[in-house]
C-alpha cells in the first residue's frame, strides 16, 4: 500500500526549497526555485530506478522502463509549478502520488508490460507565462513563435527565459504524439467542496468544464452626475445591469450546471464626479456542456441588445479566449473507479470547474483525472490542505488502475 510518510516528506521538501520564504510556496516557472524542485523530482526518482530527462521546454519525465519498452506508455502527472503564495499540495501531490505509484511498482517486483511515466508539467498556472504552457508545447500546440511572442510581466521573452533556464527550447525533442501513450492519468485536488462536505475520500471526474471568456467595451457618453437619469449614457450602470441580468438567469436556470463570472471591471475615467463614458469588462463562462455555453453566450447577445436600447449606449464584444468542455475517457475513469472501491475507499461521480493540463493532453491521449478533497476548498493559497492519508489512498487507486490500463 502506499506511503503516507513518503508522500508527505516529498511534498514538505517541495515546499521548503520553493521561493516562498513563510509566504506559502512560490515555484514560477524557469526560476532558481523551480530548478531546485526539478533536481529533487529527479533525485527521487533514480532512487528507484527511474530514468529522469526534460524536455525542450522543461517539462519533466521519469520512466520505470516496462518489459516491453516500445509499447505505449502509461503516463501519470501534474505540474510543478505555482502561483505566488500557494499551498503545496495544487500540482505537486499530482506528481508526488505518480512517484508513490512508480515506488509501489518497483518495489513490488512485477514489472509492468508498458513503461510507466512519471510526469512533472511546467507553466501550468499562468503565474509567469499563460497557463497550460507545458502541456500545449508538448502537444505541439505552441511553437516556435510562441516562445518568440510571449513574455512575463517584466518583459522578459519566454525563449529567453527557456535559455537562460538552460534549456534547449527545441520543440522536435518536446513534442508528444497519439501513440507515445496509452492513458494519461492524473490526479489533483478538487479546487472546491465536494468531497470535503460529503466527507468522500476521491472523486472521479467525468468532464472538465470548457469555458469561453469574453472582454466586453461599452461605449456612452460622460457628463455630469446630475444629468437626468433618462437621458444620460452611463456605461457603468450599462455594465452592471448585464451582468446582473446574467448572473440571475445562469443562477436561476444553471445552477450546477453553468457559473458566470465578471471578474475585470475598469470604468473611464473613473472619477466619482462623472458619468462614466466607458466600461470595459470580463464575462467568463464555464460549463461541462457545449451546448450551453453556447446557450449563454446567446444569451449574453440577446441581454446586450435589449441594454444597448435601454441606456442608450453601444457594446463591443471580442471573445477572449475558448476551450471546449473535455470529457474524460470512461474506460479509464471507470478502472479508477473500481479502483477505488476494491480498495474499499468512497468515491463521487463529478465534473472538474477548473481547467487542467489533462485537458490538453486530452487532444492526444485519453486521459482520466482523479480528485482528492480541498479541506474547507481552499487551493492557491496558504490554506490549501489534503490530508496525506487521502493522498495514499489515492496513489493506491492510481497503482491498482495502471496495473489495470497495463493489461488493456
Ligand atoms: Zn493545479
Amino acid at each position: 500500500m502506499a506511503n503516507a510518510k513518503r508522500i508527505q516528506k516529498d511534498l514538505e521538501t517541495l515546499r521548503d526549497i520553493s521561493a516562498g520564504s513563510g509566504e506559502g510556496t512560490t515555484r514560477l516557472s524557469y526560476t532558481p526555485a523551480y530548478r531546485k524542485g526539478v533536481e529533487y523530482l529527479k533525485e527521487q526518482m533514480r532512487a528507484f530506478g527511474l530514468v529522469p530527462h526534460e524536455d525542450g521546454v522543461g517539462n519533466l519525465y521519469g520512466d520505470l522502463t516496462g518489459q516491453n519498452p516500445d509499447a505505449p506508455k502509461i503516463i501519470s502527472g501534474s505540474h510543478l509549478d505555482t502561483v505566488h503564495c500557494s499551498g503545496y499540495f495544487d500540482g505537486q501531490a499530482g506528481i508526488i502520488c505518480a512517484l508513490e505509484a512508480a515506488r509501489m511498482l518497483k518495489e513490488s517486483g512485477e514489472p509492468l508490460n508498458s513503461t510507466f511515466q512519471v510526469m512533472a508539467t511546467i507553466m501550468e498556472e499562468g503565474a509567469r507565462f499563460p497557463s497550460l504552457g507545458g502541456s500545449r508545447f508538448a502537444i505541439g500546440e505552441h511553437t516556435e513563435e510562441t516562445m518568440e511572442n510571449t513574455f512575463d510581466m517584466d518583459g522578459v521573452k519566454l525563449g529567453d527565459a527557456i535559455r537562460e533556464y538552460g534549456l534547449s527550447g527545441n520543440l522536435e525533442e518536446t513534442r508528444r504524439r497519439p501513440e507515445d501513450a496509452k492513458a494519461f492519468l492524473e490526479l489533483h485536488m478538487e479546487q472546491g467542496l465536494k468531497l470535503d462536505q460529503t466527507g468522500t475520500d476521491l472523486g472521479i471526474v467525468e468532464t472538465i468544464y470548457g469555458s469561453r471568456w469574453f472582454i466586453l467595451t461599452c461605449h456612452g457618453a460622460t457628463s455630469h452626475p446630475s444629468t437626468p437619469m433618462d437621458i444620460r449614457k452611463d456605461t457603468a450602470l450599462a455594465a452592471y445591469k448585464l451582468i446582473t441580468n446574467i448572473a440571475d438567469t445562469v443562477a436561476r436556470d444553471y445552477a450546477g450546471k453553468a457559473t458566470v463570472t465578471s471578474g475585470r471591471m475598469q470604468l473611464y475615467p473613473n472619477d466619482i464626479n462623472a458619468i462614466p463614458s466607458r466600461s470595459q469588462f470580463s464575462i467568463d463562462f464555464r460549463s461541462g456542456k457545449l451546448e450551453h455555453l453556447d446557450a449563454l453566450e446567446a444569451l449574453m447577445r440577446e441581454q446586450v441588445r435589449l441594454i444597448e436600447k435601454a441606456y442608450r449606449v453601444r457594446f463591443d464584444i471580442a471573445l477572449h479566449s475558448a476551450a471546449p468542455p473535455t470529457d474524460n475517457n470512461p474506460v479509464l475513469s471507470k478502472m479508477l473507479e473500481d479502483s477505488a472501491e476494491e480498495l474499499g475507499y468512497s468515491h463521487m461521480r463529478m465534473d472538474s470547474g477548473a481547467g487542467h493540463d489533462a485537458m490538453i493532453f486530452a487532444k492526444i491521449w485519453n486521459i482520466a483525472m482523479l480528485f482528492v478533497p480541498s479541506r474547507d476548498g481552499y487551493t492557491h493559497c496558504r490554506q490549501e490542505w489534503t490530508d496525506y492519508e487521502n493522498l495514499a489512498k489515492g496513489a493506491d487507486v492510481l497503482y491498482r488502475a495502471i496495473r489495470k490500463i497495463d493489461k488493456l
